[in-house]
């Protein structure tokens, strides 16, 4: 199980410790300068959600903001924008959201390879690192996409959900029986992709599959 281990680099801990030495206290959201400790300002008190039950292969659904405005472009920001460091408060921000989140072990949605060499980085690997720090449980790569699927944007809603079936699977040796585990993603859109996953995760043996997200569509 060691195989699928995650770790943060140490460029990764350089990055977080540059975000908090100089940005200890502005708004997630709005970056605005802040008096307290708190995430966010009072202007952006994102709308946020309880905890689902998601039909079908996914348990829980922990996903605290809705994905909008301000939200949509922290997003932006970390997936696109370089701001990687952003990993680091959108964790804390969903674990004060959700403070009761357990499981045995963290699962990133996997990127297909050739999107990772695009994109450089899987933007829910790091946010399953930073979960990891506060949720003290391990990160395991166990996941990997079988096929390229087209981009869920650019279909309809019917389309998406074939877009995606067993498009996902588990990696030789990956080992989930009897495991209750947490998928990480940055956004929960349709559901498609997190059930496509847990589907995968459930046929080798897993015994709960919940799923963790910064924001939901
Ligand atoms: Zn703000």
């Amino acid at each position: 199980m060691t195989n699928f281990l995650l770790t943060k680099s140490r460029a990764g801990r350089f990055a977080n410790l540059l975000y908090t030495t100089i940005y200890p206290s502005k708004c997630l959201f709005c970056r605005r300068v802040l008096d307290g400790a708190e995430l966010y300002c009072s202007n952006c008190q994102a709308t946020t959600a309880d905890m689902e039950h998601y039909t079908e292969h996914v348990g829980w659904l922990y996903a605290p903001f809705a994905y909008e405005s301000e939200v949509a472009g922290v997003v932006h920001r970390f997936k696109y924008g370089g701001a990687r460091a952003l990993a680091k408060p959108m964790a804390q921000a969903i674990c004060t959201h959700f403070p009761d989140i357990y499981g045995d072990f963290l699962v990133p949605v996997p990127l297909h390879p050739n999107r990772l060499r695009q994109r450089g980085f899987n933007q829910a690997a790091h946010l399953a690192m930073e979960l990891s720090e506060i949720l003290n449980l391990p990160v395991f790569d166990g996941l990997e996409r079988l096929r390229e699927t087209a981009k869920q944007f650019d279909l309809a809603r019917e389309q998406r959900m074939t877009n995606l079936a067993g498009a996902m699977g588990i990696k030789t040796g990956f080992d989930v029986a009897e495991k209750h585990i947490l998928l990480v993603d940055d956004i929960f859109t349709t559901g498609a992709t997190a059930n496509d996953c847990a589907r995968a995760l459930l046929e080798a043996g897993a015994k709960q599959v919940d799923m963790i997200a910064f924001a939901r569509a």
